[in-house]
């Protein structure tokens, strides 16, 4: 079997041992003669299943124990109308920083159902950049940023001085990359596609504290006090999806823990910038170098078109996943965890050699040769 290498900004790759232990469960789960998939979720073993996907990520992220974590559906996308739901009651407000489309949908699904201000942007610079400059308002219920901006390559390394006012971050596309320390968030949210497993389920990790007083006049399955209550299973869980969580955060642990996780992300993105920042220009990441991204590294070429013949070549070559087909264009190289160093060495020397060839002046044709014959 051969596999590809694959940078796409998610669904995206899978460590392959993750991948080994969900195929080698598929279709008899540890002896009981049926799958996952068709296992009710109140069975013992499911519930097992379950608990030790969230007891992993309370272990890997330290999670302190006033902080619930919760395996809730509707993508990253639902949070961003579940969260000001819950969380802003008679009148109140919240602060959003924009550095990306997914803050801008953050902020468009909160203004629908209360009140939520712009606390500072960069999209007068195309988003080249974490905003420094913000205005929080102090009465603000929450400020709300989106961690790492998967379509412009920006990632927070510095959280924003709030004095108090919580933050919410949504991390779909950056937890689990390192330890983070959960106590300086409300909230955490993240989509699982992206650097944790296959689509299907979002992790939210809540401070309890943050949650006091959300109202009950919301439907069901917009409460997080109800999925809370029911430990994720008010209804039925995308099990197989969280099972397979479990697989990636298991590999986690046998790699040595998040803190090798993010020695070898570090490793391999300062691979690829080096590599970009030393191209002469033949390949151009703008991006503000203390804001990159160190899970999407996005790049330009001269020319549309050459970005395009990029793209195209590299996938003959076994390279997938590189236009950035977000508003921002160009091109995206994503090295999530399960990417390899692997990966993007071969990865880095096929751009060497493509940046070669289309240097080497084409030769004009030799109209002697015509002649003679
Ligand atoms: C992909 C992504 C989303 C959307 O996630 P869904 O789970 O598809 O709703 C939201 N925020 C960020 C930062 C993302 O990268």
């Amino acid at each position: 079997m051969s596999r590809i290498y694959n940078f796409f900004p998610g669904p995206a790759a899978l460590p392959q041992e993750a991948l080994a232990a969900a195929h080698d469960e598929f279709f008899d789960f540890e002896g009981t003669g049926l799958s996952l998939l068709e296992m009710s979720h109140r069975t013992e073993a499911y519930e097992r299943v379950h608990r030790e996907a969230t007891d992993m990520v309370r272990e890997l992220l330290d999670v302190p124990s006033d902080y619930k974590i919760l395996w809730l559906q509707g993508g990253a996308s639902l949070q961003f109308s579940m969260l000001p739901m819950n969380v802003l009651k008679n009148g109140q407000s919240a602060d959003y920083v924009l550095t990306d489309y997914w803050s801008e949908r953050a902020l468009t699904e909160a203004q629908t159902v209360a009140r939520a201000h712009i606390a500072g942007s960069s999209k007068q610079d195309g988003y080249r950049y974490i905003p420094t400059d913000l205005y929080v308002d102090p009465c603000a219920r929450y400020l709300h940023i989106t961690h790492n901006a998967t379509i412009f390559g920006t990632q927070y390394h510095e959280l924003p001085k709030t004095y108090g006012v919580p933050i919410v971050a949504d991390m779909s596309s950056d937890i689990m990359w390192r330890k983070v320390d959960v106590r300086r968030y409300g909230m955490i949210y993240a989509g699982a596609h992206k650097n944790l497993g296959p689509s299907g389920a979002t992790l939210v990790i809540v401070n309890e504290e943050f949650l006091r007083g959300a109202p009950k006049n919301l439907p069901s399955m917009l409460r997080y006090d109800v999925h809370i209550e029911n430990e994720s299973m008010y209804n039925t869980p995308p099990t197989f999806t969280i099972a397979f969580i479990g697989h990636v955060l298991r590999w986690i642990k046998a790699q040595g823990g998040l803190d090798i996780i993010e020695a070898r992300n570090r490793e391999k993105a300062r691979k690829v910038y080096d590599f970009i920042d030393s191209s002469d220009g033949f390949y151009v990441n703008d991006v503000a170098r203390e804001d990159r991204s160190m899970m999407n590294v996005v790049f330009n070429m001269a020319t549309p078109e050459l970005e395009a013949r990029f793209v195209a070549e590299a996938k003959m070559h076994g390279f997938i996943g590189l236009a950035n087909r977000g508003e921002r264009g160009g091109c995206r190289i994503s090295i999530y965890n399960a990417v390899g160093l692997d990966a993007v060495d071969s990865l880095l020397n096929f751009m060497a050699d493509f940046m070669v060839q289309m240097h080497i002046p084409q030769r004009p044709f030799d109209h002697t040769t015509l002649a003679a014959m």
